[in-house]
């Protein structure tokens, strides 16, 4: 057993709530019935299912990459599925947990996972010039080509689906920009940064013209693969800190809701 208060301070110190984004809500969002805590389950994003499956395996809390309450809930019904969930954390008495953009910003959280899956970087820094921060900016000890970074990228987070480019596979590549998730729209800070490549997912069309206008080069990697890592960093993250004084698994019903033909 752990308590609540254990695994709060723990985390605050793996993520800092004040490297939270601001539009986010991150920490602790709903309070469970019991501070003791023997079973943690963790998700990319939590639904009745993932709260289901905890108060069958007796955990008190769900931890989560993706904040179940993002925009103002004002009613708690049956009709809407976040509500459920929430509605399913409060029938069960089950705590949950959010580490979102302050996970992503944190040194050695997704942002540095994410560039990592790309080489070995001599300089590397977030996108606002410091060690934590939101995205990562790197130079590579060893340039090499776009296609060698689709080929990286592929392998380490989507071997068998897809990722999408712009740009020229035979293009020299030395400074690389990346941000996991839904970071798209920092293309513009990545170009003015002077990457010649930049990683993200969920891109838009105006995304990939700016890419190609600017011959700048793109990488999609679709927000669900460029994540999932989450659940098993923090598992293994939360066995070494607590051993068998936790019982820690990540949901059986994690998977992407997209399907592809
Ligand atoms: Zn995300």
């Amino acid at each position: 057993m752990v308590t609540l208060q254990e695994l709060t301070a723990f985390f605050e110190k793996l993520a800092p709530k004040e490297l939270a984004e601001d539009y986010d809500n991150v920490g602790l969002l709903v309070e469970g019935v019991t501070d003791e805590i023997e079973g943690i389950v963790i998700a990319l994003d939590a639904d009745e299912k993932t709260v289901l499956e905890a108060a069958e395996k007796g955990a008190q809390l769900v931890v989560t990459h993706h904040p179940v309450m993002f925009r103002p809930v004002n009613r708690l019904t049956e009709g809407e599925g976040g509500q459920r969930t929430l509605r399913r954390l409060l029938q069960k008495g089950i705590g949950l947990y959010a580490m979102h953009t302050n996970y992503d910003s944190a040194q050695g959280g997704l942002c540095d996972v994410f560039l990592d899956a790309f080489g070995e970087f001599s300089e590397r820094s977030s996108f606002a010039g410091t060690e934590a921060g939101i995205g990562r900016i790197g130079i590579l000890k060893t340039p090499c080509t776009l296609a060698d970074l689709l080929k990286k990228g592929k392998q380490a987070f989507c071997p068998n689906g897809f990722l999408r480019y712009v740009g020229n596979e035979n293009a020299l590549i030395d400074t690389v920009a990346v941000c996991n998730g839904g970071g798209a729209d920092m293309i513009y800070e990545a170009y003015a940064l002077g990457a010649q490549v930049y990683v993200s997912g969920d891109c838009k069309h105006h995304h990939a013209r700016f890419a190609y206008e600017n011959n700048m080069n793109l990488i999609e990697i679709n927000h669900y693969d460029a994540e999932v890592g989450f659940c098993r960093q923090i598992a293994e993250q939360l066995q070494q800190a607590f051993g068998n004084k936790l019982k820690v698994e990540v949901s059986c019903h994690e998977e992407s809701p997209w399907k592809c033909i």
